[in-house]
């Protein structure tokens, strides 16, 4: 199948918007331009994501099924010289959750869908055999991806590199998203959309990948303005100390500071700091350290590649692990093995799973045969005792195939719990369904009220708390282990976060002093839409975008019970072994609902808008 473009859509064009509607059941393409009045009110990436996602899908659709949409979008300055900002999301409905799926990913696939002109692109309906879909700036076709289905992440970049040539990004899936593993991932470069099951939705639709081959081509709407605000960014990245440390170590010592605040979750949450943590510290994976790279146009290159020389997993190499894959896998199952964090990382990228949710599932799997819940039959002879690493390396490899355990596992954690039943549930560590990242709720209190109220479910990076990891003191300086009395900042972690994905700003680069002065300064040189240089438009538009996904869930079925921490957190106090923080539980969960809805101008008693 092949469709030619019109002329006057060829080329990235920042100030007229355009997407590419894919529908795989009749093999239909076309361009279609995005209404100015969206473009004003959402202004672009995730804005325009949950946008189309809550005009075009009728509410209780199948997660699986060929009515869900996803989209692949780039923000308003992918592609441009405005550092930081070519990072990627996908938009669909979640068949972990139920609920609005946002999964955020780096690399250049973001630039070079600007490159090719486009926002976003739209997939909807279901192919009946394994396709991909290829865009070039003259056309659009959608081929067999038979002899591609069964190649991991790896090698089917590798193909399209070969077939299509240097100037092609690839975002495909693996082994699990064919097997329709509830958390699989979307993979491009080394750089994964993990969360919330967005490669199962591209392999329900029998989409291997989305390929775009283009090269650079924009226009802004005043080009040298630009010039001169990337020059003041750049400015301030170089004057920023966070930036030169986040520049020289990545994430890959974030560990060293969630042990000393005593918010490491180890042994499926139940402490908060890992005996021996310094054999996992930052200092030592520079040891394993054989390179560093960055997403499209960031001189932040805080990716930290790995490789293992010596021992049982020799030869493996990973683009990370990142601090949530450096914790998921130790943490979990209380291991401190580098070596085998890093083969699990590399695994879990050339399966395309998310690291997040398979080392959740499998901490939990630990828990329940500690406390004989499962055997070793179950496990098929696995002993999930703490410190086995090697039972993690193949329980990793049986969820992508979803063999054994592994079946029930590639579920997630919220139905694997309601399966096994005999108290598992208690055991179940997720919000809505997701399961949670590497940063302790009972210790980190905003960070576990943003995981309670998030509209895609227990995610960090839906409003990072910086302020209890970091000490940052914007709107203010907070207590951790306060409560209700924080939910203001929840709100604004949450609307800030929104407000800058309109662009895909990576959030480590939004901490560099240019944002969002600079960044509002950029949205109008780029698309000469004035009010988009005032910071109280650009805050309503965040907030927007935030009630919108909130008003989406809600159509769903989701209120007030959804918006709640596990159990554990709420009646079992947290042991952080000598860190602050000994005996923390979430006392407020109520007090803490009913301020936030108040002042996100949310229904109390549903959780919804009034
Ligand atoms: S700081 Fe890191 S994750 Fe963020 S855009 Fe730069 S390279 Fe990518």
């Amino acid at each position: 199948m092949r469709f030619q473009f019109p002329s006057e859509v060829r080329g990235g064009l920042m100030i007229a918007h355009h997407f590419l509607r894919v529908n795989l059941s009749d093999r239909a393409v076309k361009v279609e331009t995005i209404p100015e009045e969206t473009c004003k009110l959402l202004i672009g990436g995730r804005g325009f994501g949950i946008s189309y996602l809550y005009q075009e899908q009728s509410s209780k659709v199948d997660p699986f099924g060929e009515e869900n949409k996803l989209l692949l979008i780039t923000g308003v300055l992918g592609g441009t010289a405005a550092q930081s900002c070519s990072r990627w999301m996908v938009c669909t409905k979640s068949p972990l959750t139920g609920g609005f799926a946002r999964s955020v990913a780096g690399a250049d696939f973001g630039a070079w869908m600007r490159f090719a002109g486009y926002d976003f692109i739209l997939i909807e309906g279901r192919s009946e055999k394994p396709v991909y879909v290829h865009v070039t700036r003259e056309g659009c076709n959608i081929h067999d991806a038979g002899e591609l289905w069964g190649r991991n992440t790896a090698e089917t970049q590798d193909w399209f590199y070969e077939r299509h040539g240097k100037n092609t990004r690839v975002a495909c899936i693996g082994p699990g998203g064919e097997k329709l593993v509830r958390y699989a991932a979307i993979v491009s470069g080394r750089r994964t959309a993990s969360r919330c099951g967005v490669g199962t939705v591209m392999g329900s639709k029998n989409l291997k990948a989305v390929a775009i081959t283009a090269q650079r081509n924009l226009k802004l709407h005043d080009p040298e303005t630009f010039k001169q605000l990337a020059k003041e960014q750049n400015d301030f990245y170089r004057s920023n100390k966070r930036f030169q440390h986040h520049q020289e170590m990545g994430t890959t010592e974030t560990q060293d500071l969630t042990n000393a605040l005593g918010i490491y979750p180890v042994r499926n949450y139940r402490y908060g700091q890992q005996d021996n943590c310094q054999k996992i510290f930052g200092e030592e994976y520079r040891k394993f350290r054989t390179g560093d790279f960055s997403c499209y146009n960031c001189s932040g290159r805080c990716g930290k590649a790995h490789a293992v020389s010596a021992g049982p997993y020799a030869g493996a190499s990973s683009e990370g692990p990142e601090y949530e894959s450096i914790w998921v896998f130790t943490g979990s199952i209380d291991s401190t093995s580098i070596e085998a964090t890093i083969a699990a990382d590399q695994l879990c990228d050339d399966l395309g799973l998310d690291t997040i949710s398979t080392g959740n599932c499998i901490g939990f799997a630990y828990e329940l045969y500690e406390k004989g819940i499962i055997d070793r039959e179950d496990t098929d002879g696995l002993e999930l005792v703490y410190g086995n690493h090697s039972a993690m390396i193949s329980l990793i490899k049986k969820i992508a195939s979803r063999e054994g355990l592994g079946n029930l596992l590639a579920e997630g954690t919220m139905r694997a719990a309601a399966e096994i039943g005999h108290g598992a549930e208690d055991c179940a560590i997720h919000v809505k369904g997701l399961e949670l990242p590497g940063y302790e709720p009972r210790g980190a209190k905003s960070h576990g009220f943003n995981y309670a109220t998030s509209n895609i479910g227990g995610s960090h990076c839906y409003g990072y708390a910086g302020q209890e990891i970091f000490g940052t003191t914007v709107p203010r300086a907070i207590n951790r282990f306060a409560e209700a009395e924080n939910a203001d900042i929840v709100v604004y972690n949450q609307h800030v976060t929104a407000m800058s994905e309109v662009g895909i700003v990576c959030g480590f680069a939004r901490a560099w002093g240019w944002f969002p002065q600079i960044f509002s300064k950029m949205l109008v040189a780029a698309t000469g839409v004035e009010e988009f240089g005032h910071e109280d438009y650009l805050w309503k538009v965040g907030e927007r975008i935030v009630n919108l996904e909130r008003a989406f869930n809600v159509r769903e079925g989701f209120g007030r019970e959804q918006d709640r921490l596990p159990k554990r957190m709420l009646t079992e106090p947290l042991h952080t072994k000598g860190a602050p923080g000994e005996g923390q539980m979430v006392r407020e969960m109520e007090e803490f609902l009913d301020r936030y809805y108040q002042i996100s101008r949310v229904d109390k008693g549903r959780g919804s808008h009034s």
